[in-house]
C-alpha cells in the first residue's frame, strides 16, 4: 500500500523500561503515525502499562483506554480492527444488523467485548456469551448472526446455527494436522448458514485491511487532514 513500516523485533528479555522507552521514542516520532505492540507479551511484562503508554492518536489497534471509552459512546476515531472488519464484511454483503439476533461467543477485550458493542451501535438485540455461560447451544441457535471469537478448533457445530443464520469465524486454531482453522466446523456449518467467513482467508485479511485503514486514518488527524 506504499506505507512504510519499521519493525522492532525485540529479545524476549526486554525489560518493561526498555519497551516503555521504544514505545515514547516512536509516540515523538512525526513520521510513524500508528503504533501496534504485538500481544501477548512476555509474562514479566506488563502488557496494559504499555498499552496505556502508546499515545491514543497513534493507538491504531484501539487498546488505548481513551480509544476503548470512546467507542462505548460512539464517538470513535479507531475502531478495533478484528470486529471492524467484521463489520465492514457485514455492510458489503448488504447484512442488516438493526433487530438482529447476534450472538457474541467471547468477552475478551480485543475481539468479544468491542465486537458486540459495534453490533448494539447498529441496533442489533446482542447476547455476550463465554466460559460460564449455560445453555450455550440454545442460545447460539437462537441467533440470526452468530460471531465466534473462542479459540477452540470446531467449537462451533451444525447443532449450533439456525438455518439461514450469519456465521462469522474469527477463531485462528489449529486441526489435528496442524492447518489453521476457525472455531467453527466449516464443512458441516456451511450448508446450512445462509453467509459463513471460512478461516483462512475470511476475518483475518480484514483486520489487517482494518489496520491499514486506521494508520491512514491516524496520519490524517495528525496532519490535520480532516
Ligand atoms: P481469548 O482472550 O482467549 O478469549 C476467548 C473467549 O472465549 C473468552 O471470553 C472465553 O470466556 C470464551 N470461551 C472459552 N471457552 C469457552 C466455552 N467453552 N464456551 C463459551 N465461551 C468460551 O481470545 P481472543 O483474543 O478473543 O481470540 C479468540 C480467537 O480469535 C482466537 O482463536 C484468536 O486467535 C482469534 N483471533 C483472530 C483474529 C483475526 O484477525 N482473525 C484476531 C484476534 C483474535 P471467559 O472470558 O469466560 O474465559
Amino acid at each position: 500500500m506504499g506505507f512504510k513500516s519499521e519493525e522492532y523485533a525485540l529479545p524476549a528479555k526486554t525489560t518493561q523500561e526498555e519497551l516503555l522507552s521504544l514505545v515514547k521514542t516512536l509516540n515523538k516520532k512525526e513520521d510513524i503515525n500508528g503504533i501496534l505492540v504485538q500481544l501477548p507479551l512476555p509474562k514479566h511484562l506488563d502488557d496494559k502499562a504499555v498499552i496505556e503508554a502508546i499515545s491514543p492518536l497513534k493507538d491504531v489497534d484501539a487498546f488505548h483506554a481513551v480509544n476503548v471509552g470512546k467507542i462505548m459512546l460512539g464517538e470513535y476515531d479507531f475502531l478495533p480492527c478484528t470486529p471492524a472488519g467484521v463489520m465492514e464484511m457485514l455492510h458489503y454483503y448488504d447484512i442488516d444488523v438493526s433487530g438482529k439476533n447476534c450472538v457474541v461467543i467471547g468477552r475478551s477485550n480485543i475481539v468479544g467485548k468491542p465486537m458486540a458493542m459495534l453490533l448494539l451501535h447498529e441496533n442489533g438485540t446482542v447476547t455476550i456469551c463465554h466460559s460460564k455461560t449455560k445453555n450455550l447451544s440454545q442460545i447460539c441457535a437462537r441467533a440470526d448472526i452468530l460471531v465466534a471469537a473462542v479459540g477452540k478448533t470446531k467449537f462451533i457445530t451444525a447443532e449450533m446455527v439456525k438455518d439461514g443464520a450469519v456465521v462469522i469465524d474469527v477463531g485462528m486454531d489449529r486441526d489435528e494436522y496442524g492447518k489453521l482453522c476457525g472455531d467453527v466446523d466449516f464443512e458441516n456449518v456451511k450448508n446450512k448458514c445462509s453467509y459463513i467467513t471460512p478461516v483462512p482467508g475470511g476475518v483475518g485479511p480484514m483486520t489487517i485491511a482494518t489496520l491499514m485503514k486506521n494508520t491512514l486514518k491516524a496520519a490524517k488527524i495528525q496532519n490535520n487532514i480532516i
